[in-house]
This record gives C-alpha cells, structure tokens and sequence, in this order.
C-alpha cells in the first residue's frame, strides 16, 4: 500500500507512547525510553513505526522533569506527524501515563498505545491493530506462547497446567476505540495502578478485546541483555 493510502486511513487515529517509566532495571544514567539504541533515543524507533504506518498525530508520555531533555532528544519527530506531535507529562503508573497522553489527542476515532521499551515492533503491526478494529472495541498485538505454562502456589507446588492453544503473550501496540478507551480509563487511581496493560481496563468495563498475532521479536527491552539484542537487530 502506497503510504499517502495508508495516511488518509488512519486521518483520525493518533498514537501515545508510554515514555515515563525509569527502567530501573536497565541501570541506565537516564529514563529508559530515552537511553541510546543504535544511536538514537530508543523511543524514536517507535515513533518512526508509527509515522511509517500513516498514523497522523503521535502524543508521547514522558518522565516529569524530563521535558526539556525529551524535547530535544525528540527534536526530529515532529515534521514526521502532519497533524500534531506533542509531550506531556507522565503519570504514576503506565496507565496514568496513557491518561494523561489521551486528554492531549484532540478528537479522534481510534488511539493506538505503545510502550517506547517495544523498538522492535513494525508499521505493520500497527496497521494491523488499527485495521482490527473493525471487529472490536480493542485489538492487541500478541505472540502465542510456546513454553508449558504451570501455575504453582506460594509453596512452589505446581497447581496447574494451562493450556498453551489458547494462551497469549500480550504486547503493544493495543488499539482503541478511543470513547472505549476514554471510559476504561476513567477509574480510580487504584484500579489504574492494578493494570499491566490497558486492554484489561476495557475487559473489565466489559468491551471486546481481540488478539492480532505478532511474533516474539516484539519484545520489551527491560535488562541490559534485552538492550544489547535490540542493539544487534537495529544495527
Ligand atoms: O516498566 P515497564 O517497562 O513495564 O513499562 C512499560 C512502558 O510504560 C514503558 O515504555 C515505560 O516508559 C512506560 N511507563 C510510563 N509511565 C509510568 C510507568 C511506565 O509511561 N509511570
């Protein structure tokens, strides 16, 4: 697909990274979304994704206090997004974050959120996720697990087998409905900070959440070892 196609088809979609966590596990001297991969700031591959896929406007939540920093670290980005770029502060928790970002979209029909600690995921992955929403209120970036999942008890006894056919490991980019989106995420804080990702908050306000098969090179980068794989695959 030509990419002025693929532009007029996601006119009124916007994108929000999730760049506010620390990455305290990276034991990196900066935020991790903004530690250097392959010679840039890992989030601006994925805003570079996005911007591939004809996602018009990209929102990117950042660490408070880091504004002025990831505003010149992301200098670039924004001739990328005809129909607006902008940073706004992150929350508490990565839900907080997703909050914030959304209140800054301006009217859309559809959000795509993306963790920045994601590189690896494609333009196509999030064509992908936005073209599946034809069939539901959200559509989620998932790889099929291939390890034996057991469930154990505080004792280390094994009280289950799942079964593996119909387990997912959940990913980003999640794509809304963005009035989906916009009501899953009105709750207390409490219930924010209780999730991992935002497709939960739409299962539990009792919207329909489907799963768009991405593969495991989608992965998050959380440990310097993660970093050096990115590093491997993007050079
Ligand atoms: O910590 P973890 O890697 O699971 O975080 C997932 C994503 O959420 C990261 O891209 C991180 O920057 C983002 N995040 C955020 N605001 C927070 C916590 C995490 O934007 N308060």
């Amino acid at each position: 697909m030509r990419p002025r196609d693929r532009a007029s088809e996601h006119l009124r979609t916007a994108a929000i990274v999730v760049a506010a966590g620390s990455g305290a596990r990276l034991g990196a001297d900066r935020p991790k979304a903004f530690v250097a991969l392959a010679g840039r700031p890992m989030v601006a591959w994925s805003l570079d994704a996005i911007a591939a896929a004809g996602v018009p406007r990209a929102i990117v939540a950042v660490p408070p206090g880091h504004a002025a920093a990831a505003e010149e670290a992301l200098a670039g980005a924004a001739g990328d997004f005809p129909l607006g770029f902008a940073l706004v502060e992150g929350g508490a928790t990565r839900s907080a974050s997703v909050r914030n970002a959304l209140a800054a979209t301006g009217d859309v029909d559809a959000v795509a959120v993306h963790d920045a600690a994601r590189p690896m995921a494609s333009p196509e992955l999030f064509s992908a996720t936005l073209a599946a929403l034809e069939h539901a209120d959200a559509a989620i970036a998932a790889a099929q697990v291939t390890d034996t999942i057991k469930e154990a008890g505080p004792d280390g006894l094994v009280v289950r087998t799942h079964d593996r056919a119909r387990l997912w490991a959940i990913q980003t980019p999640q794509a809304f409905r963005a009035d989906v989106l916009r009501r899953a995420l009105d709750v207390p804080d409490d219930v924010l900070a209780r999730a991992t990702d935002d497709a939960w908050l739409v299962e539990r306000a009792g919207g329909s959440v489907r799963v768009v098969e991405s593969s495991p090179a989608n992965f998050k980068v959380t440990t310097p070892h993660d970093l050096a794989i990115a590093e491997s695959l993007l050079c």
